[in-house]
C-alpha cells in the first residue's frame, strides 16, 4: 500500500541522516587533524552549509504566508462541528503547555550559559528602553504598519536621551516660586524621547496576525473566496515542493554545515552545554509526558492514563524508529481503536489532524533550542523576546510536517523572529537526528491522548448519531 511505501522511505530517510549527522563529526575531526586549513579555506568548506541556510530563509516567507492562510481557512470548514473545536483547543492548550515548560526548564538549568561568572551583555535593546516599551514593541510587530516593509524589518523602540531645557533668564532677579517652576520644567524635560527605529529581520509575528485575519475572512467569504484560497492553496503547494527540493538538498549541507562547525570549534566546552541542552529538552520531553498529558487525561476522562500510553506503545516506539508522526499515523490509528477502544470517528479526524498539527514534543524543543541558542551567545532576551519565542514556537510547531527533521527548517522561524543568528542552528543540527526521534514520539502521544480526551468530551454527540444511526438501520425507508 502507499502506507507502507510512504513508511519505508521516511524509515530510510531517517537513517540516513543521521549517519550524515556522524559522518559531518568525523569528517570535521579528521579535516581538524589533518589539514590546517586558513580562514579563508575555512570558510570555503563551510559553503555548502552556508548555501542550505540560505535556501532555509528564503523559503520561511512563502512557507508562512501560504501555509497559514490555507490552513486557518480550512480550519473553518472543517472544524466546524464541536468534536473538531474540542480537537482544536486541546491542540492548542496542550501546546503551549509544552512550549511554558520548556522554557521554564531553559531558563532554570541555562544550558548554554558559561560557567565562568563575567558576562558581555549584548541585549539587542537600548538601555532606557522598559519593559513596557518591549512589551508595546510586540504589539506594534503584531499590527506592522506596513506589510512589504514587514517582509524585511521589525520595530524595535530606541530611545534619545532630551536635552535640558535652556533657560536664559537672570536667575537673580526672578522670585523663587518661579526658579521652582523652572526647575520642576528642566527635570520633566529631562527624559527620553521615542525615536521609532526598525532592525533587521522578517517581522515574523506580524505577517502571522495578518495572515491569521486574512485565511479567517477568506474562510467565510463563501464563493469569492475561494478563488482566493485556491491561489493560496496552489502556492502552498508550490512552496511544499520547494521544501522538498530543499529537503533533498539537507544532507549535503547538513554534512558541511557540522563538519565546518567542529573544525572552528575552539572552545571545548561546547560539547557540556550541547549535552546539557539534550538533558534539558529530553527532560521537558519526559515531563510532558509522564505528568502534563496524563494529569489532563486523568481529570476529564477518569481512567488510568499510564494503561493508555501502555496501549499506544507500538505506535511510540515506531515514532522513535522513525521519526515521523505521518507515518506512524497507521499504527498510532490502530494502537488506538484497537487498544485503547476510541470509536473511529474521533480518530479518523483527531489522529490525521494531530499528527499535522499537533506537535508538543516539536513545540517544546524549538522554545527550548531558541533560548539556548540566546544563551549561547549571550543574548539577553526581554519579557517581549520571549513572548515572541513562546508564540512562534507554537506556530513553528503547527507549520512542521510529520516528517523528519521538519522542526529544524521551522526552528529559522523562531530565531528569526527574535533577531538571533540563524545560523546558529548548525549547532543544534548535530544532535537533531536523536531529539528529533524523542520529539515525534511526544508528538504522537499527545495526538493519542487528544483522541481519548475528545471521545470523552463528544461522548453525548457520539450517541446522537448512534441513536440516528439505529434508527435508519430499523427503518431503512
Ligand atoms: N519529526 C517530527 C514529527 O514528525 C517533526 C519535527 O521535526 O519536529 O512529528
Amino acid at each position: 500500500t502507499s502506507w507502507t511505501r510512504i513508511f519505508s522511505r521516511v524509515f530510510r530517510t531517517s537513517y540516513w541522516i543521521s549517519g550524515l549527522d556522524v559522518s559531518g563529526i568525523i569528517l570535521g575531526i579528521v579535516v581538524r587533524e589533518y589539514a590546517s586549513l586558513s580562514h579563508l579555506h575555512k570558510q570555503y568548506f563551510g559553503f555548502p552549509g552556508e548555501i542550505l541556510m540560505r535556501m532555509l530563509k528564503l523559503i520561511i516567507l512563502p512557507l508562512i504566508i501560504s501555509s497559514m492562510i490555507t490552513g486557518v481557512a480550512a480550519l473553518d470548514s472543517e472544524v466546524s462541528g464541536k468534536i473538531g473545536l474540542r480537537a482544536v483547543i486541546y491542540y492548542f492548550s496542550t501546546t503551549i503547555i509544552a512550549v511554558i515548560l520548556g522554557i521554564i526548564l531553559v531558563m532554570t538549568i541555562k544550558p548554554g550559559v558559561s560557567q565562568e561568572a563575567e558576562h558581555i551583555d549584548r541585549t539587542g535593546t537600548t538601555p532606557n528602553v522598559t519593559t513596557v516599551d518591549t512589551l508595546l514593541d510586540l504589539l506594534r510587530n503584531m499590527f506592522p504598519e506596513n506589510l512589504v516593509q514587514a517582509c524585511f524589518q521589525q520595530y524595535k523602540t530606541k530611545r534619545k536621551e532630551l536635552e535640558p531645557m535652556k533657560v536664559s533668564v537672570n536667575t537673580t532677579t526672578i522670585p523663587p516660586l518661579t526658579t521652582a517652576i523652572m526647575a520642576a520644567v528642566e527635570n520633566i524635560t529631562k527624559d527620553y524621547k521615542i525615536i521609532g527605529s526598525y532592525s533587521d529581520g522578517i517581522n515574523v509575528l506580524g505577517l502571522i496576525v495578518f495572515c491569521v485575519a486574512f485565511g479567517l475572512v477568506i474562510g467565510k467569504m463563501g464563493a469569492k473566496g475561494r478563488i482566493l484560497l485556491e491561489f493560496f492553496d496552489a502556492l502552498n503547494e508550490a512552496t511544499m515542493k520547494l521544501v522538498q527540493i530543499i529537503m533533498c538538498y539537507m544532507p549535503v549541507g547538513i554534512l558541511f554545515l557540522i563538519a565546518a562547525k567542529i573544525i572552528e570549534v575552539e572552545d571545548w566546552e561546547i560539547f557540556r552545554k550541547m549535552g546539557l541542552y539534550m538533558v534539558t529538552v529530553l527532560s521537558g520531553l519526559a515531563i510532558h509526558a509522564t505528568i502534563c498529558l496524563p494529569l489532563i487525561f486523568f481529570i476529564i476522562v477518569r481512567k488510568n492514563p499510564f494503561t493508555f500510553t501502555l496501549g499506544m506503545a507500538q505506535a511510540l516506539v515506531t515514532a522513535l524508529m522513525i521519526s515521523s508522526s505521518s507515518a506512524t499515523l497507521p499504527v498510532t490509528f490502530r494502537c488506538a481503536e484497537e487498544n485503547n477502544r476510541i470509536d473511529k470517528r474521533i480518530t479518523r479526524f483527531v489522529l490525521p489532524v494531530g499528527a499535522t498539527i499537533n506537535m508538543d514534543g516539536t513545540a517544546l524543543y524549538e522554545a527550548v533550542a531558541a533560548i539556548f541558542i540566546a544563551q549561547l551567545n549571550d543574548f539577553n532576551l526581554d519579557v517581549g523576546q520571549i513572548v515572541t519565542i513562546s508564540i512562534t514556537a507554537t506556530v513553528a510547531s503547527i507549520g512542521a510536517a510529520g516528517v523528519p527533521n521538519a522542526g529544524l527548517v521551522t526552528m529559522v522561524i523562531v530565531l528569526t523572529a527574535v533577531g538571533l543568528p540563524a545560523s546558529d542552528v548548525t549547532l543544534i543540527v548535530a544532535v537533531d537526528w536523536l531529539l528529533d526521534r524523542f520529539r515525534t514520539m511526544i508528538n504522537v502521544l499527545g495526538d493519542a491522548y487528544g483522541a481519548g480526551i475528545v471521545q470523552k468530551l463528544s461522548k453525548r454527540e457520539l450517541e446522537r448519531m448512534d441513536l440516528i444511526s439505529d434508527v435508519d438501520v430499523a427503518n431503512p425507508f
